[in-house]
């Protein structure tokens, strides 16, 4: 197996439209990126990783590089997170590999793809870009990490999850694929009552409120973070307003003061991205709009990659990004075909926006779980895990074993035959197994 073939097969996760999805065999790149950048407050565990395990990060970088012949190697870092760049920096020193660190400001979103690629390389993706466009190759650290231990000829089956928020003690877990959320919490100290978690970042991530929410969701090939806060958080009423509370608020209510695209990174980056435009024709309604009108009026919410920002400086409130997320399932639903600009031009003025962490961290009610860069190492041992086998669209999964097997960890279970494979992440028997998933007990 080549390379690219030898990551697919094992189970290295590739759904943000970054590396490896983006790399075929024969590719080779300019640049290779790795961001240890934790930009969402309280979602660290790419730093946690970086300053834990930082030797391997810049191996498994050096390693990467190697393979997709990357002219430059670079480790981006988030300026005010001095536990990772301080050890990442060592690790670079004492090994001598042709790594450098890139400092970036402490802001969100500074890990956005386009913007760490600007900022690193001042090549600019085109709306709906990947980095291969531009000659780049755009990693996380685990990413990077599960890279490097298929090189090594081990399948992923675990993630590191920093557990945070109202709890006794920080955590860098590492779970088993599958492995229930609320197990995973838990291992943080008892769970306040009636407390919700978000799993994600606080900008990104799904909030989770009912008990049996909490209780049926699981730990993906791509959970990060999980943020336990108490019931009474202002993220729990904000994430919970209806959508028709929202769009009818916004007829009401938007002023146009400009500021939700004056601050979006997308339109900095010169991107066809002007919520405030798409808030204006909401208000003057849809109704008998015809393709092309519809996708003048509202054709921006393609170019969202829904990071918020505009919702949390909307001095009104409005969650612009739901707004625009309903827009665009809308032009799905017509099949209409958004024209793309391939060449933007950064718009010098106001520039590439967003907000500084430390401002947004307080916007969101957090500073009081922020802070600590101290976190405990756990395992957690779980004796029953509920694997997804979620599939692009248009995929089949092809069933490898079936109810009833013994499985040892790291056997393979799946495969879309192309690009997905999943893996045990226990050893044990399998109780159920069909298209969308795996049960398996110890
Ligand atoms: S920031 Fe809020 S009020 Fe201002 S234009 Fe955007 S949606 Fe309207
Ligand atoms: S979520 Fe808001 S700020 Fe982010 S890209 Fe979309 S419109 Fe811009």
């Amino acid at each position: 197996m080549n390379f690219v073939e030898t990551i697919r097969a094992a189970g290295v996760a590739c759904d943000n439209g970054s590396f490896p999805v983006v790399l075929e065999p024969e590719d080779a790149v300019d640049w290779l990126i790795c961001s240890a950048v934790s930009a969402e407050p309280l979602a660290e565990s790419e730093s946690c990783l970086s300053a834990m395990q930082p030797e391997r990060v810049v191996a498994a970088v050096s390693a990467i590089a190697e393979k997709v012949g990357a002219k430059k190697s670079v480790i981006a870092v988030r300026s005010d997170d001095g536990p990772a760049a301080q050890a990442l920096a060592q690790a670079i020193a004492t090994s001598h590999a042709p790594v450098e660190l890139f400092r970036t400001d402490a802001y969100y979103p500074a890990n956005d793809i386009p913007v760490l690629v600007h900022r690193i390389t001042g090549r600019l993706i085109a709306e709906r870009g990947i980095p291969a466009d531009v000659g780049c190759a755009v990693c996380g650290v685990q990413q990077a990490l599960d890279i490097l231990a298929a090189l090594e000829g081990t399948h992923v089956t675990d993630r590191y999850i920093t557990v945070t928020g109202a709890v006794k003690r920080q955590l860098l877990l590492k779970a088993p694929i599958g492995s229930r959320i609320a197990a995973c919490a838990a291992e943080a100290g008892p769970l306040p009552a009636d407390a919700c978690l978000i799993v994600g970042g606080p900008m990104r991530g799904k909030l989770l409120t009912a008990p049996s929410a909490i209780e049926a969701t699981v730990v993906s090939r791509t959970t990060e973070s999980i943020i336990v806060l108490p019931r009474d958080h202002p993220l729990r009423a904000r994430g919970k307003q209806p959508l028709e509370t929202i769009l009818r608020r916004v007829k009401s209510s938007c002023g146009n003061c400009r500021l939700c695209t004056d601050f979006c990174p997308r339109y900095g980056l010169g991107h066809s991205m002007r919520p405030n435009r798409i808030m204006q024709n909401h208000r003057r309604g849809d109704k008998g709009l015809g393709n092309d009108e519809f996708s003048e009026a509202f054709g921006d919410a393609v170019n969202c990659c829904g990071c918020g920002v505009c919702d949390v400086v909307c001095p009104v409130n409005l969650q612009p990004r739901r707004v625009n997320a309903f827009y665009r399932g809308g032009i799905v639903k017509r099949g209409i075909l958004v024209p793309r600009e391939r060449q933007p031009e950064v718009r010098q003025t106001p520039g590439i926006r967003g907000i500084e962490t430390d401002r947004l961290t307080a916007l969101l009610g957090l500073s009081e779980y922020a802070g600590s860069h101290s976190f405990d190492l756990r395992e957690l041992s779980a004796d029953e895990v509920s694997i997804a086998f979620a599939r692009k669209p248009g995929r089949n999964m092809y069933l490898i074993r079936s109810a009833g097997d013994h499985v040892e960890k790291g056997e393979l279970l799946a495969s879309d035959g192309i690009d997905f494979s999943i893996h045990a992440s226990i050893g044990g028997t399998i109780v159920k197994i069909d298209a969308s998933g795996a049960q398996i007990k110890a």
